[in-house]
């Protein structure tokens, strides 16, 4: 009997595992709640020399968990780098050579003043702890920082101090999608995510607007995921200029949720349009480097390019070049744009600022200033997608 039934937990195996592979495709990464993200900071600084000080609560620092040093209101500490070894002093003592150091606050409200003094920067305040290390000739920080802190902090960094809060509320599910889906982009280094716009801006503590803490902490734990339950791609610029783009129009892959879609929300908002001029005869010399032969009978006429819709090639003639090209090269506001000859000058009359993908962040604030909620602003430019709680 025993036998026959550990047979048949032997022939169930199969079918326990294809439920266990059914299970993880609905429910599939982050069952481990995400309380707190470790953040490189000044993370394109080589940093030699920099101040430490409490600005809420104070601080125990601490080398392979015994105390070094307890930081007060108002003590400041300096950390340098010499012969691979941090270098901490107080204010009028030298307190020891260390390879790490974590600076640890035990309130629930702590936060450190940060300065850089070599290279010099201005002062920054991060919320909660602060690991420091050597990293070869420099001081590596990395800010462990609590998740709805640090999303606040990416909030108020990437969507401004002033905007209306169901926007706010929108940019908090996209930058704690972003955040999920990427905690191993940086694992080489020791830590998750750093603060440049490689990853996302986060230039610490979110302290200009109450709103923006108010709306990471009214959406939860919320993120988007598309139909297959993948947290999704969360990209999104300034301003469309009347017309998203599709994602395999500036990367490769074609996803369903980034299809081009029309709007007029962000018409009248500051990045709605911008020009350049540059001379004919440059412009002409860069098209002859880049494979459109400068020796035929060049018109005017074959230089004249509109776009009315968005489009993915500049044409001139039989020849044609990646608009996404001529954007990076001649560091133009956007892609969306139309180019017209006048004389020795050619106008470039552009629509948009940024890549065009995703959401909209200035139609977006214009959606929100018109009682659209942040539900409606994230369906209107991410097509299909599904808003869960996801701890
Ligand atoms: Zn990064
Ligand atoms: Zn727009």
């Amino acid at each position: 009997m025993q036998i026959v039934n550990k047979k048949s937990w032997f022939f169930r195996l199969p079918g326990l595992l294809l439920g266990v592979w059914i299970f993880t495709l609905f429910f599939p990464i982050n069952l481990q709640a995400q309380t707190h993200y470790s953040i490189g900071i000044f993370h394109q600084q080589s940093i030699k020399m920099l101040m430490i000080t409490p600005h809420e609560g104070e601080y125990k620092i601490k080398s392979a968990d015994s105390l070094v040093y307890t930081l007060r209101t108002n003590d400041i500490v300096n950390i340098s780098i010499s012969d691979g070894f941090l270098q901490l002093r107080g204010i009028d003592s030298f307190l020891g050579a260390f390879q790490e150091l974590s600076i640890e606050g035990h309130l629930s409200k702590n936060s450190l003043r940060v300065k850089l003094v070599i290279p010099g920067k201005d002062a920054r305040i991060y919320p909660d702890n602060m690991r420091v290390f050597a990293k070869e000739k420099s001081i590596q920080l990395v800010n462990r920082v609590g998740a709805q802190a640090y999303i606040a902090g990416v909030v108020e960094s990437e969507g401004g101090p002033s905007a209306p809060f169901e926007y706010y509320k929108a940019q908090a599910l996209l930058c704690r999608t972003y955040a999920q889906g990427h905690l191993h982009k940086h694992r080489e280094e020791g830590f998750q995510l750093c603060d440049g716009v490689h990853c996302q801006a986060y230039h610490g503590k979110a302290t200009h607007n109450d709103l923006i803490p108010l709306a990471v902490e009214e959406t939860g734990s919320e993120v988007i995921i598309d139909d297959s339950g993948k947290l999704i791609t969360a990209a999104y610029h300034s301003n469309c200029g009347g017309q998203t783009v599709n994602s395999e129009h500036v990367w490769v892959q074609a996803l369903p949720y980034l299809q081009s879609i029309d709007e007029h929300y962000c018409l009248s908002s500051p990045n709605a349009r911008w020009e350049k001029e540059v001379s004919l005869s440059e412009w002409v010399e860069y098209l002859g480097q880049h494979g459109i032969d400068p020796s035929q009978e060049w018109s005017k006429e074959n230089l004249a390019f509109v776009q009315k819709e968005r489009r993915q090639f500049y044409v001139v003639a039989d020849d044609s070049l990646e608009l996404k090209k001529l954007r990076s090269d001649w560091k133009l506001k956007s892609t969306y744009f139309s180019v017209i000859p006048v004389e020795e000058i050619l106008f470039i009359d552009g629509k948009g600022y940024g890549h065009g993908v995703g959401m909209c962040q200035e139609g977006a604030m214009s959606m929100a200033r018109n009682a659209y909620d942040y539900r409606e602003i994230i369906h209107h430019y991410y097509q299909g997608v599904k808003i869960v709680s996801r701890p």
